[in-house]
Formats: C-alpha cells, sequence, structure tokens
C-alpha cells in the first residue's frame, strides 16, 4: 500500500476548466480501489462547490510571498465520499474568487498555492511514497521538494509530473524570484528556460517521473512544445505516454442523473432518441436531422476558430441536411462568430456560449456526431465520452485522438481527416452524413462503441507501476 498525494489546480467535482479536473477526480479514486491511500490538494475556490457544501477546517498555517505573510486554511469536505481525500487550501485574497484561472497576478496565486500545500506537507505525521503533481501550477513542488532545505524530509520521495497541456507553462522573469521560499543560488539553473522562470521546464528537470496523457502526444512535443522541444529530448529517459482513462461511473448513460433519459447498450435507439428530442426542442433544431455537435474549449488549440466557417458552408453546401449544435466558451471573436450566424441558420443550427456540465452531458447522450478538429490534443476526454454515449467522434488525427479512433475506412468507428482545415471537416461530415444513411451499419456501429472499454482500471495500476520504478 502506498500513500500517494495529487496535486492540482483542478479536480471534478470541486473545481473544472476542462480535462485535467476529470482526471484527478478519477484517477485517485481508481487508485484508491487498487488498494492505496489517496489524497487530492487543490485550491479552494469560491465557485458553486464551495456554496454548496459544508467543510472543516483541517490545519492553519503561513505562507509566504516575498514579503507579505499569508494565513492559510487547508479544508476538507464534510459528508461527501469522492473516494479519496479531498484537502483544499483556502488562501483569503487570492484564491476567494469564482474563476479557476485567468486573473492578472495567477503567477502570485499558484506559487502561494504550491508553498502553503508543501509548508502543510512538512507538519503532517505522515510523509507520502509518492507525490503526483499535474501542469504548470503545481510545477515547483518537486522543486521545492528536492532542493530546499526546511522541506529534506520530501527529498528522497517519489516525484511524478504529468504534463496535460504543454503549451501553457506559466513563464515569469527572474526578477520575481523572490516570490519562490529561499534555497541555494546555485539551483537557479533547474529553474530557468530561455532566460525566465519556467514551472513547466523546472518540474521536467525535478521530477523523478514525467508523463503525458497520451503516447502519441509524447512523440508530438518532442518536436513541438512552445520551445521546451531540446529538455524533453534530452530528458526523454524518464518521460513516458499513459493514456487517460475515464471515469465510467460518472460517465454512464444508464445511470447519468444529467440526461432526461438512461440507455444502455439495448436501448441506445430509444435512449438517444429522447435525448435528442431535448436538446432540438431547447435549442429549435431539427430532431429529424443528423445532430453534429462540438464541445469546447473555443481556442486555437481546438481548431474553435474554423467552427463559423464550417457552420456557415457545411449548412449551404449541404442543403442543410444537418443540426449543428456549439457548446463552449473561449475566443470572443469565435464566440461572436458564432452568435453571429445563429439567426442565418434558425431551425438548423444554435450556440450555448458558456459552461454548462449537464448540457455537455445530453449533448454527448443526444448527438449523432461530434467534432474534435483540434490543432492539439493531449489526450482529448470528449472523443471517449462520446463513445460511451453511442455517438460517433469526428476527429483530427493528433495526440490522444490518433491513439483512441480509428476511422470506418479501415474497419474503425469513426470519422478522421489530417488537417485542421475547413475543407477536411467539411468533408469528414459529409462521410458522416453518408455513413448515417446506412441505417442498419450505423446503429450496429453505435451499439459496439458504446462497449469499448475506456475505463481506468489499467492506466490507474499503469501509474501503480511507474512510481514503483
Ligand atoms: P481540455 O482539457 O483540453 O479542455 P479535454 O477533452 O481533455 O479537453 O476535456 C474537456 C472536458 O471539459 C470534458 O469533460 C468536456 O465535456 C468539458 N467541457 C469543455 N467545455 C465545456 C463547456 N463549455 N461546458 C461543459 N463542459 C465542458
Amino acid at each position: 500500500m502506498m500513500e500517494i498525494i495529487h496535486i492540482s489546480a483542478e479536480c471534478y467535482p470541486a473545481a473544472k476548466a476542462g480535462g485535467l479536473a476529470d482526471v484527478v477526480g478519477a484517477l485517485p479514486k481508481y487508485q484508491a480501489q487498487l488498494g492505496h491511500k489517496t489524497k487530492v490538494v487543490m485550491p479552494f475556490y469560491h465557485n458553486k462547490f464551495s456554496r454548496e457544501n459544508r467543510f472543516e477546517v483541517i490545519f492553519t498555517g503561513q505562507a509566504r510571498l516575498s514579503q507579505h505573510n499569508f494565513t492559510f486554511n487547508v479544508l476538507s469536505p464534510l459528508g461527501l465520499n469522492l473516494g479519496y481525500e479531498l484537502c483544499m487550501i483556502d488562501i483569503p485574497g487570492l484564491f476567494d474568487r469564482p474563476n479557476i484561472y485567468s486573473y492578472g497576478d495567477d503567477t502570485e496565486r499558484f506559487i502561494t498555492f504550491q508553498v502553503a500545500t508543501i509548508n502543510w506537507m512538512n507538519m503532517l505525521d505522515t510523509t507520502p511514497d509518492v507525490v503526483h503533481c499535474h501542469d504548470q501550477h503545481t510545477g515547483f513542488i518537486p522543486f521545492f521538494m528536492s532542493k530546499i532545505w526546511d522541506y529534506r524530509r520530501f527529498e528522497h520521495v517519489k516525484t511524478i509530473f504529468t504534463i496535460h497541456n504543454g503549451q501553457y507553462q506559466g513563464q515569469f522573469g527572474f526578477d520575481r524570484l523572490h516570490y519562490l521560499p529561499p534555497f541555494h543560488s546555485f539551483y537557479n539553473g533547474i529553474l530557468e528556460w530561455n532566460h525566465a522562470i519556467n514551472p513547466l521546464a523546472t518540474a521536467i528537470k525535478s521530477a523523478h517521473r514525467v508523463t503525458t496523457v497520451s503516447p502519441s502526444y509524447m512523440d508530438e512535443i518532442r518536436h513541438n512544445m512552445n520551445g521546451l522541444e531540446n529538455l524533453l529530448e534530452y530528458e526523454r529517459g524518464k518521460c513516458s505516454g499513459i493514456l487517460n482513462g475515464i471515469d465510467v461511473d460518472v460517465w454512464n448513460p444508464a445511470t447519468d442523473t444529467m440526461l432526461e433519459k438512461n440507455f444502455n447498450v439495448r436501448t441506445v435507439e430509444s435512449g438517444k432518441k429522447a435525448n435528442k428530442a431535448w436538446l432540438c426542442n431547447e435549442f429549435g433544431l431539427d430532431p429529424s436531422k443528423p445532430l453534429f455537435t462540438f464541445i469546447g474549449r473555443l481556442v486555437g488549440e481546438k481548431g474553435a476558430e474554423l467552427l463559423p466557417d464550417v457552420v456557415y458552408h457545411s449548412l449551404t453546401q449541404l442543403n442543410r441536411e444537418l443540426n449543428i449544435l456549439i457548446l463552449g466558451s473561449g475566443d470572443h471573436a469565435v464566440e461572436g462568430g458564432l452568435l453571429h450566424l445563429e439567426h442565418m441558420f434558425k431551425g438548423n443550427y444554435c450556440s450555448y456560449i458558456g459552461f454548462n456540465e449537464k448540457l455537455s452531458h445530453m449533448m454527448y447522450a443526444g448527438a449523432d456526431f461530434l467534432l474534435m478538429p483540434s490543432r492539439v490534443e493531449p489526450c482529448g476526454l470528449n472523443q471517449m465520452y462520446a463513445l460511451r454515449y453511442g455517438t460517433m467522434p469526428i476527429v483530427r488525427r493528433t495526440g490522444g485522438l490518433k491513439d483512441t479512433v480509428i476511422d470506418i475506412g479501415d474497419g474503425g468507428f469513426g470519422i478522421c481527416h489530417d488537417q485542421c482545415s475547413t475543407s477536411d471537416i467539411i468533408y469528414s461530415i459529409e462521410r458522416a452524413l453518408a455513413y448515417a444513411k446506412d441505417e442498419k451499419n450505423f446503429k450496429k456501429t453505435r451499439k459496439e462503441i458504446m462497449q469499448i472499454d475506456h475505463s481506468w482500471t489499467k492506466a490507474a495500476s499503469d501509474y501503480i507501476e511507474l512510481y514503483q520504478l
């Protein structure tokens, strides 16, 4: 039995911006089921989860950021059974805000979170066997553990760092070096990449093992990772890719409480029809036409700026033979472009700009196809949720999408294209429409894709094996 601490900025259901939350909310649960003691440490935000739950204070301590002293509390939710222990660091002044990221002082916020976390860990009676950090917001922890005298009890504790998204690195200038707890200046080089302090690079250099969330993404970032390619090449001996799983308790169409109608492999046709009818009624769409959806952050990585063109050209070129429903938020120009088209294609197209967990579940359940024209996709969870809900994914062959979706032309169950371009996406939509017309095959594929096993069971034990290396 190992004691494993996961540290992350996000964890479902406490705070979610994307896939990171789903992974950190599931992996520790599956590791606990394998007999290990798991804990998740994350910031305490002032969001829906913190308003709707009650918490007890399990520790009060101090964190220092340069000249400022912060008092922090470690909170634990009461009466929740998540399958792991959830510990939330409450730092008034920095985290008592509704959103997870995108504040001007994110550097200060996440350094203070990391200092508070390690100060608290330093006061605990037991020393963990493994500390597993996720993305750049926790990138200094492996450095603190191995190089700072005050934290020397962690010097030999295994540290794992998982890159969920290598595009965000959190760089800042050496003028803010004094934000970090004192350490020997000899180690400055560990923090440095391209003349700046780079938390992602620091983690890659300091952790015992580095993973990405799919094998293909690990291959890709050796050639394209926003300037860190050489570092990754140099550290390749400790790097590997482990494909994410999905939490099959949360993402189960037979029990999902967010659906209008639950369904299983046997009842998939009637179940999807009822959920689609709800969506079409809600968004003024035609239920007799195949429904194509997109769910995700409206950013370049997801190919989102192509969506307005895809809506316009597919609906005009294909005589409105389809419906399109989009859920997402992000780039304001893309949001505006998507909203602008609603009037023109009323009855066939609608967008919901914002974050809506229930609607996302309804869309996986009620759609016929899910579009993922991603430019970069470290793993991608949406395609796996879609498969489990009997929705065919249409994906660009990149990262985890390449590892999880096989094209119907190759005997598979999805539609794949190579370029992140409007014409490739529209060609894929045409292929999808043709496939849907072959009703017998389409229905058979639906049943088959629902049964593909993407559960965490294998990945959770792959991580345990890695911790032991
Ligand atoms: P990323 O982490 O890059 O955003 P992933 O595919 O790994 O992409 O995970 C995305 C997760 O976020 C999925 O659970 C998806 O359903 C969810 N999601 C993304 N955008 C929204 C939104 N606007 N509303 C609800 N859920 C969303």
